[in-house]
C-alpha cells in the first residue's frame, strides 16, 4: 500500500511539474509545448487524483489556483451572478455517463422521462464576457476574472459586434457571452506582423484575451472582436411579468433583442443522440470561421436545472466534452535546414500537404537534432502531425510499421547550405547546436539586418524582412552599414516602392540613428545579448568603442554578465571588424555613446534608488521601451523578484513573478500608474 501511495504520490508530482511548465510556456513565452487538450486532461488527472487520495494534496498544487484575477489596471466589477465554469469529459463515456445520470436524477425527482431534454452546442474558444443593460442601455461590460470579481472592460466591449449598446425594450438584463477572434482576423494579424518581423500570436483565444484588455478601446476595435451570446444571467427578458422556461426559449429571445447567439445545434434525449450531437459538431469544427474547443451539453429546462444543482465549483446540470486535437498521417518529404541570426540550423520539416484542423498543412517544426533522434523520424517516414494550439504543427511521432528500408536518416550537412562553410556542433545552448560560424554568411546576414531593424532594436519603421529579402537580393545591402548609405533613388528600385514609401524608409532610417548606444548594441545580435543586458553594458562602460579590447573581468563586474556572455562579447568586439564597423557607424551620424538616451534627452533621476521587475505584455510598449524609460530616469531594473525589489511592473498575463511579489508584499503596479510616476 505504501508502495502505491509512493508510486500515485511521485506521479502527481510529476503532473503538477508538467502543469505549471506547459500554463509558463503559454502564459508567459506564448510558446505552448502540450495542445489544450493534453492540458485539460493532466489537470483533470491530477484533480481526481488529490480527491481520492487527500494525503496527495499539496497546498501549492497548481488545482487550488483559480482560473484568472482581475488586473488592477481596470476597475474590478462584482458579477450579479457567478459565471462559473463546467466539468470537462474527455470521452463519449464519460458523455454518456453524465447524461444518463442526471435523466436518473430528474426521474426520481418527479419528471417524466420524455420531459428531460439536453441542449448540445460549439463551446467557442475565447474568453468569457458578461454584458448588463439598465433601462436597456449597455452599462457595464466586464471579464470572467475569477468567476466572482472581474475587470470594467466596458469601452472594450462596446467595439465588439454582436452586442447591442441600446435593446429594443428598456430591460434590466445581464447575459453572459464568449468573445472571439475569428479565424480570418486572426490569419490577417498575423500575416502582418510576420511581414513586421513581430512575434506571431500564438492561437486566436490569446489573441482575442490581449485584445480585450487593452487601455485604449480603440486597439481593441482594431481586433475585429466578435461574441456568441450563450446565457442570460439574470434579470428579464421581457418587459411584461414573464419567466423563461428553457435554454432554448432563453436564446431565441436574446437573438430578438439584437445579439449575436451560439446555434443550439441539437436537442436530445438520450445519451446516445448526445454522442451523435457532438460527433456531428466535431466533424464540421475545422471548417467553422472560429475556433471551437470543445462542445456543452446543457439541461435544457431551466426548472430541472434548479433540481439538480451545483458542485461545489461547477453546476450538476452540464458537462464540457473536450475534443483531442486532430491528427493525421502524411509523408515527411525531407528536412530543410534554415540559418538563423546567431548562425544557428533549425530543421524544418517538409511534408506532403494534408488538410489539418482546418488549414493545408505542408510543413512542421522538428526543434532540433535531439527530438528527430529521440522520436526516430527518418526522411521518407509516415508520421504523424498534430497542431498543438500553435500555428505550426509538429510531427508527433513516425509510424515505424510503415517503412519500407528505404527511409534515410536524418544528418544535418557538413557545410552550411546558405554560405557552404564547415559546420560545428554546439554544446551550451539546449538541446545541442548545430552553428555556421561564418560572421559573412549571407543566410545570417539576412536575419541579422532583420534583428537590426526590429522594434526593440534600431525600429526602422517600414524595413519588416520582405524588404530586407529585397534590398539583398537586389545588391543594395552586403553588411549592416549600409543600411545607412541607402538613397531614395536605390529604394525606388524595389518592387513595390513608391516615392512616398520610399521617402518614409529614408526618414525612419535618418531617425534610427539617434536610437542611442544600447539599443545599437542590441541591434548587433551578438550571441546571448540581450536588451537590458546591453542597456547595462553601455550604462556602465558609456561608449561602444570602450568595449574594444576589454577583457573578461572587467565585464564580470556587471552583475548581469557571467563567463558565457563575457566569452561572447569578447568574441565579437575582438573581430577586427567590429572596430571599423563602429567607427563606420559614428561617422554616418550614429549615437554611439550611452549619455543620451534612444529619445536623445537628457536622463532625469525620478526613479534613482528604485528597481523595477517587468512581467507580462504591456499595453502600450515593449519591454525593452519600458527598461529604457526606466533607465533613462535613474531607476535599475532586475530579471527576477527578490526583497530588493521595489516595484513590480505588470501587464497582460504576467506570471509567477506576480505571484512571487504577492508574497514577498512588494508593490505591484501597471502601466498607467507607472507612466504617472515620470510625469510628476
Ligand atoms: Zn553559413
Amino acid at each position: 500500500m505504501d508502495e502505491k501511495i509512493n508510486q500515485l504520490r511521485k506521479h502527481a508530482e510529476e503532473l503538477r511539474e508538467k502543469i505549471l511548465r506547459a500554463s509558463d510556456l503559454y502564459y508567459n513565452h506564448d510558446a505552448p509545448e502540450i495542445s489544450d487538450f493534453e492540458y485539460d486532461a493532466m489537470f483533470d488527472e491530477l484533480k481526481k487524483l488529490e480527491a481520492e487520495y487527500p494525503e496527495l494534496d499539496k497546498e501549492d498544487s497548481p488545482t487550488h489556483r483559480v482560473g484568472g484575477v482581475a488586473s488592477a489596471k481596470f476597475e474590478k466589477v462584482v458579477h450579479p451572478v457567478k459565471m462559473g465554469s463546467l466539468t470537462d469529459v474527455f470521452n463519449e463515456e464519460d458523455l454518456m455517463a453524465f447524461v444518463k445520470k442526471s435523466t436518473e436524477a430528474l426521474i426520481s425527482a418527479g419528471y417524466s422521462k420524455d420531459d428531460i431534454l439536453y441542449s448540445v452546442e460549439p463551446k467557442i474558444d475565447g474568453l468569457s464576457i458578461s454584458v448588463t443593460y439598465t433601462d436597456g442601455k449597455l452599462t457595464m461590460g466586464a471579464t470572467r476574472g475569477d468567476g466572482n470579481v472581474g475587470e470594467n472592460v466596458t469601452d472594450n466591449i462596446m467595439t465588439i459586434s454582436g452586442i447591442p449598446h441600446k435593446l429594443p425594450d428598456p430591460l434590466n438584463l445581464t447575459v453572459r457571452g464568449e468573445a472571439y477572434m475569428p479565424k480570418d482576423v486572426f490569419e490577417r494579424l498575423n500575416s502582418i506582423k510576420e511581414e513586421n518581423g513581430e512575434k506571431l500570436l500564438a492561437n486566436p483565444r490569446n489573441a482575442a484575451a490581449g485584445a480585450l484588455r487593452r487601455l485604449d478601446a480603440s486597439e481593441t476595435a482594431a481586433a475585429h472582436l466578435s461574441v456568441f451570446v450563450f446565457n442570460y444571467q439574470t434579470g428579464n427578458l421581457w418587459t411584461e411579468e414573464r419567466q423563461p422556461l428553457t435554454h432554448a426559449e432563453t436564446i431565441a429571445r436574446i437573438k430578438e433583442l439584437g445579439f449575436s447567439t451560439i446555434d443550439i445545434h441539437a436537442i436530445v434525449k438520450t445519451p446516445e443522440e448526445a454522442v451523435e450531437a457532438i460527433r456531428e459538431i466535431g466533424e464540421k469544427r475545422f471548417s467553422l470561421p472560429y475556433d471551437i474547443d470543445g462542445a456543452v451539453i446543457k439541461v435544457n429546462t431551466l426548472a430541472q436545472r434548479n433540481t439538480l444543482g451545483e458542485n461545489p465549483s461547477t453546476p450538476k446540470w452540464a458537462v464540457a466534452f473536450k475534443y483531442p486535437p486532430e491528427k493525421k498521417e502524411t509523408r515527411l518529404l525531407k528536412i530543410e535546414t534554415n540559418v538563423g541570426r546567431t548562425g544557428v540550423l533549425t530543421p524544418l520539416a517538409i511534408l506532403e500537404p494534408v488538410r489539418l484542423a482546418g488549414t493545408t498543412v505542408s510543413k512542421a517544426t522538428l526543434h532540433n537534432i535531439d527530438i528527430i533522434r529521440q522520436k526516430d523520424i527518418r526522411v521518407g517516414d509516415m508520421v504523424v502531425v498534430q497542431k498543438a494550439g500553435e500555428i505550426i504543427p509538429e510531427i508527433v511521432s513516425s509510424v515505424k510499421e510503415k517503412r519500407n528500408g528505404t527511409e534515410q536518416i536524418f544528418n544535418f550537412p557538413e557545410t552550411c547550405p546558405s554560405c557552404g562553410e564547415k559546420l560545428f556542433y554546439d554544446n551550451d545552448d539546449e538541446g545541442g547546436a548545430i552553428r555556421c560560424q561564418n560572421p559573412s554568411c549571407p543566410a545570417q546576414l539576412e536575419r541579422r539586418i532583420i534583428h537590426f531593424a526590429s522594434r526593440d532594436a534600431m525600429n526602422i519603421d517600414g524595413m519588416g524582412p520582405a524588404v530586407v529579402r529585397d534590398l539583398i537580393e537586389n545588391g543594395l545591402i552586403s553588411k549592416v552599414e549600409d543600411i545607412y548609405s541607402l538613397k531614395k533613388e536605390d529604394i525606388l528600385t524595389l518592387p513595390n516602392k513608391g516615392q512616398k514609401s520610399a521617402d518614409n524608409l529614408i526618414a525612419a532610417i535618418e531617425k534610427s540613428k539617434a536610437r542611442g548606444a544600447a539599443r545599437l548594441l542590441y541591434a548587433f545580435g551578438i550571441r546571448h545579448i540581450g536588451y537590458e543586458t546591453a542597456e547595462a553594458l553601455t550604462q556602465k562602460f558609456g561608449s561602444l568603442d570602450s568595449f574594444i579590447g576589454i577583457d573578461s573581468d572587467k565585464l564580470m563586474t556587471l552583475e548581469d554578465i557571467g563567463e558565457v556572455k563575457a566569452a561572447s562579447l569578447i568574441s565579437f568586439f575582438g573581430q577586427p571588424e567590429t572596430a571599423a564597423l563602429i567607427s563606420h557607424l559614428k561617422s554616418l551620424g550614429l549615437v554611439t555613446e550611452s549619455e543620451t538616451n534612444g529619445n536623445g534627452s537628457l536622463a532625469d533621476e525620478k526613479l534613482a534608488g528604485l528597481t523595477f521587475v517587468l512581467t507580462g505584455t504591456l499595453p502600450t510598449m515593449t519591454r525593452g521601451e519600458a527598461t529604457e524609460l526606466i533607465k533613462s530616469h535613474g531607476g535599475k531594473t532586475a530579471g527576477s523578484v527578490s526583497k530588493k525589489t521595489d516595484y513590480v511592473l505588470a501587464g497582460d498575463d504576467a506570471g509567477s513573478k506576480l505571484t512571487k511579489a504577492g508574497e514577498l508584499g512588494i508593490k505591484i503596479i501597471y502601466e498607467t500608474t507607472f507612466l504617472k510616476m515620470l510625469e510628476e
